[in-house]
């Protein structure tokens, strides 16, 4: 498969303020955030031309980059204006947004107070993250090698740039034993979630989910509790041990990219594509396809 470079692509990117022709958007290699990971992003869903949940992407750019010490120069408003023209610019029905926030060039090294902070908006058209075949017949995941770290060792309800280096680590070591996906445990060794999206049991009928509190609570993962919800599933955050996974019928993964992606494996356990997971899917699919006014659940 030939690949096409994300920096070779026509388009346009807004970038601190203004829209700018794709490949004109630059950085120098003597950016803090190459060398340090101050960098904190988001993902968000383009579908039929809408962004789903635009402004809880972009609160929760804002709040990521405080969780990093720094405030960013739009307010959310403006970087809602600026996602949804991105959007326009680029002509995209069905899609990926990908806002950003880093610290610039001033200063190299851990102290980073002078440094200005760039904001970046790009969007392309992308399709499933998983191929549809996945999807429907579930994906494989194995045991990672690294745990999600404590929230005294990293700040972890930010979706900082950081966090995910042991998230690409863990996915290439699971793609080259043949996996899809990697599964990760916390700090304490409950289950947490995938390399980039969060994790739902089905156990007799009821939804379990490990609780958010050493990892990103999800949008899509909030959603899903809602819709399961408003189904009259009951939902339970709680503490869940690898061993529970023996229980369960059906696994799906949530995230802006997945979706709801459904898990046929995970090393020696073996799950369905059950009923609970068809009617999310269901749901799910039709929410993001709702007019916006009537997206909030
Ligand atoms: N966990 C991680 C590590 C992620 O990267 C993502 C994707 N942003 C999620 C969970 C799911 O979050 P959301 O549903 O907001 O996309």
């Amino acid at each position: 498969m030939s690949l096409v470079p994300y920096d070779d692509r026509d388009g346009f990117i807004w970038m601190d303020g203004a829209m700018a022709p794709w490949r004109d958007v630059k950085v120098h290699v003597l950016t803090h955030a190459l060398h340090y990971a101050s960098c904190v992003f988001e993902g968000e869903r383009v579908y039929d031309g809408r962004i789903f949940k635009l402004t809880e992407h972009s609160e929760r750019l804002a709040h990521s980059a405080r969780v990093m010490g720094f405030e960013l120069p739009y307010d959310v408003a403006a970087i809602d204006r600026a996602c949804t023209q991105v959007v326009a610019a680029n002509g995209i029905g069905d899609g990926y947004v990908r806002p950003l926030a880093w610290r610039g060039a001033e200063m190299m090294g851990v102290s980073a107070q002078r440094c200005r902070i760039h904001v970046a908006i790009a969007a392309w058209t992308w399709p499933a993250y998983f191929t549809p075949e996945a999807r429907l017949q579930g994906i494989r995941m194995t045991r990672a090698r690294y745990d999600r770290p404590a929230p005294n060792t990293a700040p972890t309800q930010s979706k900082a740039a950081g966090l995910y280096m042991i998230c690409t680590l863990s996915k290439h070591e699971a793609e080259a034993k043949g996996y899809d996906d990697a599964l990760m445990l916390d700090y304490r060794g409950f289950l947490a979630e995938g390399t980039g999206a969060n994790l739902f049991l089905a156990i007799d009928g009821k939804l379990h989910t490990p609780k958010a509190d050493c990892f990103l609570n999800g949008i899509t993962r909030q959603t899903v509790i809602d819709l399961a919800r408003g189904r009259g599933i009951e939902v339970i955050e709680r503490h869940i041990e690898p061993e529970e996974l023996a229980a369960a019928r059906e696994v799906f993964l949530t995230g802006t990219a997945v979706e709801i992606t459904p898990v046929r494996e995970i090393d020696e356990h073996r799950f369905e594509v059950g009923q609970v997971t068809r009617q999310l899917i269901g749901d799910f699919d039709a929410l993001t396809r709702e007019p916006a006014q009537r997206q909030a659940v």
